[in-house]
């Protein structure tokens, strides 16, 4: 997915996209800064060995990478998606097939290797995955092909744009290529906006705006393919907006290098507006790669591909998201779920038959027992939105007693152990997106 220059500026780049800047509060925006939210949860850090632009993740944010990547893919896999794996560097054939050793030259890391020949590392992973489908030749019964892959691609940025997540060299994309017929187009493509659809307003983006993306007559050349080919691609994607009664707009220039786009704009909590995912129709690099089926009447039929990511980069969605939020994440994205909080050393034997009970269950949880005070760790336990920080005492260890249970947002109240297990677990598993538990976790019996 996403190879043109204009796309790469927006995928990797600036989160910012104000749509009305005055009404913004510049100290809520200060706050929920996802650099400094990145630093308070423990999600990811920049090494000057490593290099600025490209981003290390901690265990705790690899989990929310694996967590947002497994719901996309949960999605995906409804509707029949196939997972593939390509490596991280090619040889520079397969980018002159493309297109892409001349059009996207400067943005190409290169590597050469020992007896001099020529590779570089994957600025995006269309062409990779167009010579997975070229592996065999494939009747219409077996169209479309849908294969995702969420991985890293990498362009050169100047040095001095690079920023946080949101402008990084290593970009990983949860890319996704549909290798269809003419007449599959539609279909294809209103599964993936359901994708869209259903991820988005699980995070509470529920105004999604939707750019078409088009090319620009004026400047033909930038582009790959022929006038009737952009004609034909910009007309279907036209006709799939307005059949769905999308909320959109037309943007001339905007186009990808091989063809038009459906780009989604979300709005976040305090208004501002970030391009997320997208859908790309591509009638030129089937041409370039020769890639067909076998109709109904046994001819070689040429093919359409569409590319298409849900969250786009998830650096960026992370960013956007822990801006959205201001930290405060959903309980089943939460890197740790609960933590336990023994008062005094003489609590930490009790603290660990709870921690243990939790774990078994499948929750991610920890044990605060430094020797601090109570109040200190439960302070720690809120700056590092932790949902549920369960305070153990004297009283907490008598027998038939309740959990004492503080939130994040600073309720406190009581459960059995046993009950709370049972809604942390059901809440972990149906991805409940409510962030508020106070009164469903409180055992009132
Ligand atoms: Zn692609």
């Amino acid at each position: 997915m996403g190879d043109n220059f204009k796309y790469r500026l927006e995928i990797s780049g600036s989160t910012t996209n104000m749509v009305s800047s005055s009404l913004m509060d510049t100290k809520n925006e200060k706050e929920r800064d996802h650099k400094k939210i990145g630093k308070e949860l423990d999600l990811f850090t920049f090494s000057d060995l490593v290099g600025s632009g490209l981003p290390l993740w901690t265990p705790k944010g690899t989990i929310i990478r694996q967590e947002l990547d497994k719901f996309v893919w949960d999605l995906r896999s409804k509707h029949d998606y196939q997972r593939v794996t390509i490596p991280h560097i090619t040889k520079r054939n397969l980018y002159e097939t493309s297109g892409h050793w001349q059009k996207f030259a400067e943005d190409l890391f290169k590597v050469t290797s020992r007896d001099e020949r020529e590779y570089a590392l994957k600025p995006m992973n269309c062409p990779h995955h167009t010579q997975i489908f070229a592996r065999k030749s494939h009747s219409y019964r077996e169209m479309p092909q849908r294969y995702a892959e969420t991985t890293m691609v990498y362009r050169d940025e100047q040095s001095g744009e690079l920023n946080g997540l949101t402008r990084v060299l290593s970009i990983t994309q949860d890319d996704s290529h549909v290798f269809c017929r003419m007449t599959q187009i539609k279909d294809e493509f209103l599964k993936i906006w359901d994708i869209i659809d259903t991820f988005y307003r699980h995070f509470g983006f529920t105004e999604l705006k939707v750019r078409l993306s088009f090319h620009d007559p004026k400047t033909q050349g930038k582009y790959l393919g022929t006038p009737e080919i952009w004609r034909i691609a910009e007309d279907a994607l036209r006709e799939i907006a307005k059949e769905r009664g999308a909320d959109s707009f037309e943007a001339p220039g905007e186009a990808a290098l091989y063809g038009p786009k459906l780009d989604f704009l979300a709005t976040d909590s305090i208004g501002r507006q970030h391009q997320v995912a997208t859908i790309q129709l591509d009638l030129n690099l089937p041409e370039r790669f020769d890639l067909s089926c076998i109709n109904e009447r046994g001819e070689k039929e040429r093919i359409v591909m569409i590319h298409s990511a849900i969250m786009g980069s998830l650096e960026r969605f992370t960013a956007v998201l822990l801006e959205h939020t201001a930290g405060v994440l959903p309980l089943w994205l939460s890197p740790v779920q609960a933590r336990i909080l023994p008062i005094a050393e003489r609590h930490n034997e009790f603290a660990q038959t709870i921690f243990e009970k939790l774990k078994i269950a499948g929750v991610r949880v920890e044990i605060d027992s430094n020797n601090e005070m109570l109040s200190k760790k439960i302070r720690a336990g809120k700056t590092e939105k932790i949902p549920y920080l369960i305070v153990i005492g004297d009283q907490e260890m008598q027998p038939d007693s309740k959990l004492t249970i503080e939130s994040r947002e600073g309720s406190r109240y009581s459960s059995k152990i046993e009950y709370l297990i049972d809604k942390l677990v059901q809440k972990i598993s149906s991805r409940d997106s409510n962030l508020h538990y106070t009164e469903d976790i409180m055992n009132v019996s």
